[in-house]
């Protein structure tokens, strides 16, 4: 399938258009939809009501991601047959962009539609996933719902971890519906996953620069995110004299500049976006400082380097609050992507994703990006050109038709592209 038939491209278009006003700031134009609040909420009902519409049911798993599969998905994992799953995430950072994770939604969606014209069911079956809380704009920990559920994090951690005015994940979930006590690893909704392909706008240049539309991911950088707990004494900021200060501000703003220099230095990117100043008055010293550092780059020790140079510029040891190793998609799968997409390029990134936290978890697992013009993201500015959302949604459908036996959908040429490579056994770790 290279161009998308018009029927599913209206499809698309309308789901597009029901999502723009969905947490949209006023001020900004920027999205502000974080897990379990009242826009998330909205996104869980419109999902569950679009898989409803293609008469999929949705279930939530032990996190609250939301699953819907097309065929019997329990009766193919009992015969040897895992699933094939497709989908991303409806929730942003703050003042996010409308691309980065609905994209990869409506896309999976918009595939569905694209596949029903066969006639037939798809084998293995299809799922179609909307992972809860990844990007962990509200409790400070990414990829949430595929951490738990792979028990890359233990669950008394997750309940326990609070949002910016102390209320605790536990409490949140309660809030929204959901029961705290049973999160955690979930075997089953595991199990029907064989493959997992994740549709996402691309968080960079790479494709504008080579004139492609899509691209296939190859791999992930290391990436991880730090706290730095600075401590100081809250003072007059008219009569305490400079040498009786102790301002945790001079720290901070050493250990913003070292991230920069630290980054540049070994290869890295490095940013401090996110800080908590108590008591943040314009006319006191500020008695602690809390400020979060993110850090990526294509080498781990690299990286290491990095964060033990911004500590010691802040004089403390950096409170380690996530780590994910580098994920290497399967070299196989992700050649096979590539030559079936008439050889679109495949790219790194230093994004995170759910894919990765399932390819870790020993999933088979391959990326789709969808150019993105300027290149920004995470920021209202993130942006995909319809035609190339459409062209997205062509691919997706071209390379999972041919894994669910729907070959003359995807328009597989017959030799050695129509089949992908066979999964590794004992791939459901
Ligand atoms: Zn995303």
């Amino acid at each position: 399938m290279r161009e998308l038939p018009a029927d599913v491209a209206t499809a698309f278009d309308r789901m597009w258009a029901d999502l723009e006003p969905v947490g949209r700031a006023a001020d900004t134009g920027g999205y502000r939809r974080y897990a379990w609040t009242a826009p998330d909420r909205q996104l869980r009902e419109w999902f569950a009501a679009e898989c409803d519409r293609r008469g999929l049911e949705v279930t939530t798993d032990r996190f609250g991601n939301q699953w819907a599969w097309w065929g019997d998905v329990d009766a193919s994992v009992a015969a040897g047959r895992p699933g094939v799953a497709i989908g991303s995430h409806l929730d942003s950072v703050p003042d996010g962009g409308a691309y980065d994770g609905p994209l990869g939604v409506v896309s999976a969606l918009a595939c569905v539609d694209a596949l029903r014209r066969a006639g037939t069911t798809p084998d293995p079956p299809l799922g179609v996933v909307n992972f809860a809380d990844e990007e962990g704009a509200r409790f400070g920990v990414a990829c949430m719902g595929s951490r738990v559920i792979t028990g890359a994090i233990d669950p008394d951690r997750a309940r326990a971890l609070k949002d910016a005015d102390g209320v605790t994940m536990a409490e949140a979930l309660r809030a929204a519906g959901g029961d705290p006590d049973t999160i955690g690893r979930d075997y089953q909704a595991l199990a029907r996953v064989g493959t997992f392909l994740e549709l996402h706008v691309e968080q960079g240049r790479g494709l504008a620069d080579l004139g492609r539309p899509v691209a296939v991911g190859s791999s992930i950088w290391p990436h991880g995110r730090w706290r730095l707990d600075l401590l100081g004494q809250a003072n007059h900021a008219g009569t305490t004299r400079l040498a009786d200060r102790h301002d945790p501000m001079l720290p901070l703003a050493e250990a913003i500049l070292a991230a920069r220099s630290a980054a540049q230095r070994h290869g890295c990117v490095a940013t401090i976006g996110k800080t908590r100043i108590e008591p943040g008055g314009v006319n006191a010293i500020p008695s602690r400082v809390q400020a979060w550092l993110d850090a990526r780059g294509a080498d781990p020790d690299a990286v290491r380097q990095v964060v033990a140079a911004v500590g010691q510029a802040a004089r403390v040891e950096p409170a380690q609050e996530s780590w994910t190793p580098v994920t290497a998609f399967d070299d196989e799968l992700v050649e096979w992507l590539a030559r079936v997409l008439d050889d679109a390029p495949t790219l790194g990134t230093g994004a995170g994703h759910d894919a990765g936290i399932l390819a870790n978890a020993g999933k088979r697992v391959a990326m789709l990006y969808v150019r993105n013009p300027t290149g920004v993201s995470h920021s209202p500015d993130e942006y995909a050109e319809r035609a190339d959302c459409h062209a997205g949604v062509a691919a997706l459908t071209r390379v999972v038709a041919r894994f669910v036996g729907m070959d003359a959908v995807g328009g597989a040429s017959s030799g050695m592209d129509g089949t992908p490579p066979a999964s590794e056994p004992g791939g459901d770790r």
